[in-house]
């Protein structure tokens, strides 16, 4: 303790230095001179406790105006005993947890357990209206992280061990002094690990995992709808030191189809049927998601008219049958009649007693009403 160095010398601050300047001026010291951060400078350590320990006094009016008007001799009596020294890493983050929870904690190394799993990714496809409804394969082609082959994901440079943390002593844990709580919280030097890599593998600086691309084969089930998204379990990134790889979400997106659309397992389409089918009743041809189907229309069917066939919809992703088709049927008004066509018209028109207006009056009114 004899040739102690001044604690304002330490943390480089005028002995008139206010408050936030010396909480400044630690940190970057903290910062510089943590050990995680200087794994092969065994004197960052040492120049990390005394920054530290200058700071617990400088920190503390009580204990700065003693030191102000004593020196480091008048902080040897005090209460507690022993002065302010501090024998390992994790005396400081007790005392100054909070202060380090932003710097060391959250960013870094990815603080916590959980998040040494590799990360979820994300990929959007396409596939087409019908494609969806009976199911398909897609291969698709996703970047992501995996196991750095060099040192096997470890992230530690082969022929190196990961050391035991320093500041939990490898508990992954620490106790944190708050008045007359003591509270448990995971290690902030390790993030829990109770291990630190002084020799992080040079392949992947550490991180223990390389991008690559991976073509897969996306298995798309019979049913599946526009916005649904598939999961493959385990195809995200791999994780950081053999930790489980994250999954992959496949988000599908479905084409819109010509003649169907698509509510849930139900299909709809519109199907034009002439007059003459309309009045007297025909058995027609209608398209299907499976293929054509006859559909019996009975004479009198108006315009507009849905008929339902059930299960000749979508498959039900949960495997229950499938949905309905829903044949909405359009009265089609031909829009060119040859001479016998516009001749038998005109009679039936004539049987009705319907009075037909023809060269182009009904045309003029129409333009007029729409502008
Ligand atoms: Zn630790
Ligand atoms: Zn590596």
């Amino acid at each position: 303790m004899s040739n102690q160095r001044d604690y304002y010398e330490v943390l480089g601050v005028d002995r008139s230095a206010g408050d936030a300047d010396v909480k400044k001026a630690y940190r970057k010291l903290a910062m510089k001179n943590h050990p995680d951060r200087n794994p092969d400078d065994p004197s960052a350590e040492a120049r990390f406790k005394e920054a530290s320990e200058a700071y617990s006094v400088l920190s503390d009016a009580a204990k700065r105006q003693t030191y102000d008007r004593y020196g480091h001799a008048g902080l040897q009596g005090a209460a507690g005993g022993g002065g302010p020294g501090f024998n390992s890493s994790e005396e400081i983050f007790s005392h100054f947890g909070d202060l380090f929870g932003d710097l060391f904690g959250g960013g870094g190394r990815g603080g916590g357990r959980q998040s040494r799993r590799g990360a979820d990714l994300t990929v959007r496809i396409m596939v087409g209206f019908l494609d969806a409804v009976h199911g398909c394969e897609e291969e698709i082609e996703v970047s992501r992280a995996e196991a750095c082959d060099p040192c096997s994901g470890s992230g530690v440079e082969p022929g190196h061990e990961p050391e035991q943390c320093t500041t939990c002593g490898g508990a992954g844990e620490v106790i944190q002094s708050q008045m007359f709580l003591r509270i448990r919280t995971v290690c902030p030097a390790c993030q829990g690990r109770g291990q630190v890599v002084r020799h992080p593998c040079t392949g992947c600086s550490g991180r223990g995992t390389q991008a690559v691309s991976n073509t897969l084969t996306v298995k798309v089930p019979a049913g599946i709808e526009g916005g649904q998204v598939l999961r493959l379990s385990g195809k995200g990134n791999s994780g950081a030191e053999g930790a489980p790889a994250g999954d992959l979400y496949v988000e599908v997106q479905t084409e819109a189809h010509e003649f169907f659309e698509r509510r849930g397992a139900d299909v709809f389409c519109e199907v034009p049927v002439s007059y003459a089918q309309a009045c007297l009743g025909a058995e027609i041809t209608v398209p299907t998601v499976h293929g054509d189907s006859l559909l019996s229309i009975p004479n009198g069917t108006p315009s507009g008219k849905v008929f339902q066939i059930n299960n000749e919809g979508a498959p039900r992703l949960n495997g229950r049958g499938r949905g309905s088709l829903f044949i909405q049927m359009l009265v089609a008004v031909p829009t060119s009649l040859t001479l016998v066509e516009k001749e038998l018209l005109r009679k039936l028109a004539e049987i009705q007693d319907e009075k037909v207006v023809e060269r182009g009056f009904l045309r003029e009114f129409w333009d007029r009403l729409t502008g």
